[in-house]
């Protein structure tokens, strides 16, 4: 049996299912949840989204308000097949990672070429331009027809994983994108939410990265960081640093972008993006993270120094 059909399988046998996601969840993360869940309600199982800080910038999104969030942790023994949608490591589930393996069985569904197929069905196209692009393929081998509602959770994580239909595109992703829209999902108003809809004190957060930005390595690389204390006086959380690495991309000599974000615990989360040359997949792996051959991430609890330091001479080594 091929993986889908087995995949496919495994959710007719089972009643009661759990969708997990990656901590610090973007829009592929939080829409590819929400579209499996209405998926699987169609199909009259009992299903359960546990995301436990979700971003309140896709509150837009049908069943928004249904996910289990925070404290609310659901208990193992509910649930016959959990399935982890988006994360390529079973840490990056974060403090969800012991309950996905205490669920009997196990799926994994995602896009990254890093991923570890740690689930017992392993569904992971690298190729495609995001998790949600990969569910439509499973919606249409369980048998599920996307109406508006699952098209608008599938297209808001196509949309934001591929910055708008900039990157990651293959012709599949376009015409999945025109079959959603015959749905009559509102294509204005989502690219308006996630891309250009801004709070004055996110407005000053960017300011303020951008005051920092220094360009090394004759342009090449661009480096800026956000601290604990950006966000306590812009009342702001760390999901509103989103976005802010592509402020280093865009420069015209850059190759590199690497923007650092402080932790509560003073350690640092690096998001890495690069243009046309470098895989920062490769990076980001070194320091134990991973992601796509152009947008990577790692943690370290390094300095800062020591952090722009080492990155900077791996990606020395991909520049020469
Ligand atoms: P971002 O910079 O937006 O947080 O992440 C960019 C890409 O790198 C995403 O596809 C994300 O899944 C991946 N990524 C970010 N941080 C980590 C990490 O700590 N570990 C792994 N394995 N992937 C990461
Ligand atoms: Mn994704």
């Amino acid at each position: 049996m091929s993986v889908l059909e087995n995949i496919n399988e495994q959710i007719v046998n089972s009643k009661s299912i759990l969708i997990l996601t990656h901590e610090y969840p973007d829009g592929d993360a939080i829409g590819s949840s929400l579209a499996l869940r209405l998926a699987l309600l169609k199909l009259e199982k009992k299903v359960a989204v546990y995301i436990p800080v979700p971003d309140k910038m896709y509150s837009f999104l049908p069943g928004y308000n249904e996910m289990l969030i925070g404290n609310t942790v659901p208990d193992a023994k509910d649930f016959d097949l959990c399935i982890s949608l988006d994360a390529s490591d079973q840490d990056r589930l974060g403090i969800a990672k012991d309950l996905f393996s205490q669920v009997g069985n196990t799926i994994c569904i995602d896009h990254h070429i890093t991923n570890q197929n740690y689930a017992d069905l392993n569904y992971i196209n690298a190729v495609a331009s995001s998790t949600c692009e990969n569910l439509m393929v499973i919606m249409a081998s369980i048998g599920v027809a996307i109406n508006k509602e699952i098209g608008e959770c599938l297209y808001t994580g196509m949309l934001t994983d591929t910055g708008g239909f900039r990157y990651n595109c293959q012709p599949e992703t376009l015409e999945m994108a025109a079959t959603i829209m015959e749905t009559g999902v509102n294509i204005n108003t989502i690219y308006r939410i996630v891309f250009d809809v801004v709070s004055i004190n996110k407005l000053k957060l960017i300011g303020r990265c951008i005051d920092r930005l220094e360009l090394l390595e004759d342009g090449k690389i661009a480096f800026t960081y956000m601290l604990q204390t950006d966000l306590e006086e812009l009342k702001l959380d760390e999901s509103d640093s989103e976005g802010i690495v592509n402020q280093g991309r865009n420069i015209d000599t850059v190759e590199v972008s690497i923007f650092a974000k402080e932790r509560e615990d003073g350690s640092f989360k690096i998001s890495l993006r690069a243009n046309e040359i470098v895989d920062v997949s490769i990076i980001a792996s070194k320091f134990g993270g991973g992601g796509h051959v152009r947008a990577a991430g790692c943690e370290s609890a390094m300095t800062m120094d020591q952090i722009k330091q080492a990155l900077v001479d791996e990606i020395k080594k991909q520049l020469q």
